[in-house]
């Protein structure tokens, strides 16, 4: 007489939820245990730092994955990435058109490490130095940092209320964008990282659990001395969006290893540079 407890543990193994898939490629940081603990390098300034934290504590509410914000490992500029986790960094990095970029290091399917920037040239500005967009940036370049890709690339529709979602209207008061606000993950973030993260690896490429840093600081980096700041430097465009906006990157390193790179363009960039932004099709 078990069937209850068979239908228990059979709901238990089988959960009946359907995921939307806004992975990247399924990359991933490899580790072996869940949750796992991502360092965020702290290279930030005063303005940003509550930013940060609210980026932190937003992504750690994950079921597979923490973050702890620990002392930086680089300055603004570069923003040298530090193998095993991820950097993040603020400069006036100039009217480069991009507002905030994420850039994760694959190898194979493994996240080894990533940067986020956010450029201090734009946030300087009345337009952009507001908690909506600090946190709309903040949290979606960290995002793309796990793996995560957009949830719709559309700047002018409904907000979905998650940073993940592109918009013209952060906190969806404006009244251009709903009323959603677009400043923190919503379910469907965490739901897609449990989907990222359900299964474990044998090997990690996570800080914590990859065994001495003095190792990685001898090995040669195949892209040392490109600083990533330019599109030049991402190599070809791989995202093509239905609201004609392109986002994202891919750059190969050789090595086995490739860079990735996500771009928040600003809506000066998007009506300016259309070579750079609209759709390749
Ligand atoms: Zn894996
Ligand atoms: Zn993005």
């Amino acid at each position: 007489m078990v069937p209850a407890i068979l239908l228990v543990s059979i709901l238990v193994i089988f959960p009946a939820v359907t995921f939307a898939n806004h992975s990247w490629n399924g990359y991933h940081w490899a580790r072996t245990s869940n949750p796992f603990t991502l360092k965020l390098g702290n290279n930030l300034s005063g303005v940003w730092q509550p930013f940060l934290g609210t980026t932190s504590s937003d992504w750690s509410a994950s079921t597979v994955l923490d973050t702890t914000i620990v002392l930086g490992g680089t300055n603004p500029r570069p923003c040298k990435a530090t193998a095993g986790r991820v950097e993040e960094c603020n400069s006036t990095y100039g009217f480069t058109g991009w507002l905030g970029v994420a850039q994760i290091w694959i190898s194979g399917t493994h996240i080894t490490q990533g940067t986020v920037k956010l450029n201090d040239t734009y946030f300087n500005t009345a337009k952009y130095n507001t908690p909506g967009w600090r946190n709309l940036v903040s949290c979606q370049e960290t995002g793309h940092t796990f793996g995560l890709n957009h949830q719709d690339e559309t700047f002018g529709n409904t907000n979905l209320g998650t940073c993940m979602d592109y918009t013209n209207d952060p906190t969806g008061t404006a009244g251009t964008n709903g009323t959603l606000n677009n400043e923190h993950p919503n379910t469907h973030d965490y739901d897609q990282l449990v989907s990222i993260y359900s299964h474990l690896d044998s090997t990690s490429t996570v800080f914590s659990e990859i065994g001495g840093v003095s190792a990685l600081l001898n090995t040669p980096r195949p892209d040392a001395g490109i600083d990533f700041d330019e599109p030049a430097e991402w190599g070809r465009l791989i995202d093509v969006t239905d609201g004609g906006y392109t986002a994202v990157y891919e750059r190969d390193l050789g090595a086995g290893e490739k860079v990735i790179t996500f771009v928040i363009w600003t809506d000066e960039a998007r009506a300016a540079r259309p070579d750079l932004t609209q759709r390749q099709k």
